[in-house]
């Protein structure tokens, strides 16, 4: 069975969601015919960059533009449909890494489009490319056959040469809010007749982490492994393996009231229970960003939690995604949360007095810092000032030898 994000792959500009800043400006290039032959997405995973970019590839090619939208009815825009489009060549640079790679793409350029009016190459993933391979793509790009259209995609951008940025027009996707990911959701489910209660789709949304794809996989994963086609939030929760909720508001709840405790023993019975760490972390993380973002949602767990400062929400989570990243590399997966916990809810004056020793040590090496760099400040001026023409290079040799010691005294 095809899965829903191909299925609900959109056909149309109009039908991408939280994208609309980049498909407005493709859609006024292709009705007033001002093009560009070289394009590069820029974007978190799951974003919609190829699906625009085969979008746009269609509307290149389709006969019967609407407003800068393909037409869905032409023969190129049913070819495209149909998957039989012959001038679309998609290239996974991940695993089509090298020089050869291109220099084929290179020669097989060359020659007319077999069906449309535009050839388009859609190289994903682009930054994966070696540094020959660049070379030879940067000579393809600077001047390749007027029917020849070049659409890069990448996750990674600063792995993408400047001199192959400079040659194409640049767009950025963003990352779904819980509105666009909410509306994506609500629109599948509807078409596929699938039932999900609102706080079972608000924890999709949540644990999506912002991507278009990743949200609609985890539904249809649920709909999968459950076969069921009307849920609630428990069985949601339960498909994607979270943790008892009970016991989420529970630790949630000893943090806000520094309970420490009530804290270590919710951690107990989740490590007894063999929940895995990790995944109760990163859902105790996100109630703390959610309830953070929103008052009402906190109120609702305890009103202890609705009036922690943003200062105390802050350093709870920061705390805690350390913890979550630590957990990979420790021996027992159980301790970085426990030494959280402890961190969080200091119960002692030896717990509070370690930090703040630390912190004056700190300040005082600081002051060192500044005050061997106003020394260097004072000797070097004069001597530079007498050299240099012109007054931004005598300020400039101060602040680079402050940087330089600032360095130093980190590593010592
Ligand atoms: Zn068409």
């Amino acid at each position: 069975m095809p899965s829903l994000y191909s299925t609900h792959r959109p056909k149309e500009f109009a039908q991408l969601i939280g994208q609309s800043h980049i498909t407005k400006l493709l859609k006024a290039e292709l009705s007033k015919g001002l093009l560009g032959h070289a394009y590069l997405f820029i974007g978190p995973r799951g974003t919609g960059k190829t699906t625009t970019a085969r979008i746009f590839a269609k509307a290149l090619n389709c006969t019967k533009l609407k407003n800068g939208e393909p037409c869905g009815e032409c023969d190129m825009c049913l070819a495209f449909e149909a998957g039989k489009f012959l001038d679309l060549i998609e290239i996974d640079a991940a695993s089509n890494r090298g020089i050869d790679e291109i220099r084929e793409l290179k020669e097989k350029m060359e020659y007319n489009p077999s069906m449309g009016k535009q050839k388009v190459y859609i190289i994903d993933e682009v930054h994966m490319l070696t540094k020959e391979a660049f070379n030879a793509l940067l000579k393809t790009l600077e001047e390749p056959p007027s029917f020849v259209t070049f659409i890069l995609a990448t996750t990674e951008p600063h792995k993408v040469p400047a001199t192959i940025m400079s040659r194409c027009e640049k767009y950025e996707f963003r990352l779904g809010g819980t509105k666009e990911l909410t509306l994506t959701l609500t629109s599948i489910m509807e078409t596929e007749k699938i039932k999900v209660d609102k706080k079972g789709v608000e924890l999709l949304v949540s644990h999506a982490g912002g991507s278009y794809r990743d949200a609609i996989s985890l539904l249809d994963t649920i709909v999968a492994a459950t076969g069921d086609t009307e849920l609630t939030f428990e069985e949601v929760r339960n498909a994607l393996g979270l943790p008892d909720i009970e016991l989420i508001h529970s630790y949630v709840m000893a943090i806000a009231e520094k309970n420490l405790s009530t804290a270590l023993a919710t951690l107990d019975e989740i490590f007894t229970r063999g929940t895995n760490t990790a995944q109760f972390t990163k859902s105790v993380i996100l109630l703390f960003r959610d309830t953070m973002l929103e008052k009402e949602k906190a109120e609702e767990i305890g009103q202890e939690l609705a009036v922690l400062s943003k200062a105390r929400f802050t350093e709870i989570i920061k705390t805690l995604l350390e913890a979550y990243s630590a957990q990979k590399y420790a021996f027992d997966q159980r301790l970085p949360l426990q030494l959280a916990t402890i961190h969080l809810i200091p119960d002692d004056d030896t717990a509070i007095s370690l930090p703040s020793v630390k912190k004056a040590e700190k300040k005082q090496n600081d002051t060192e810092v500044v005050k061997e760099a106003i020394t260097e400040i004072t000797v070097t001026e004069p001597t530079t000032s007498v050299v240099a023409e012109s007054a931004s290079e005598t300020v400039a040799t101060p602040k680079l030898k402050l940087k330089r010691k600032k360095k130093k005294a980190v590593t010592a």
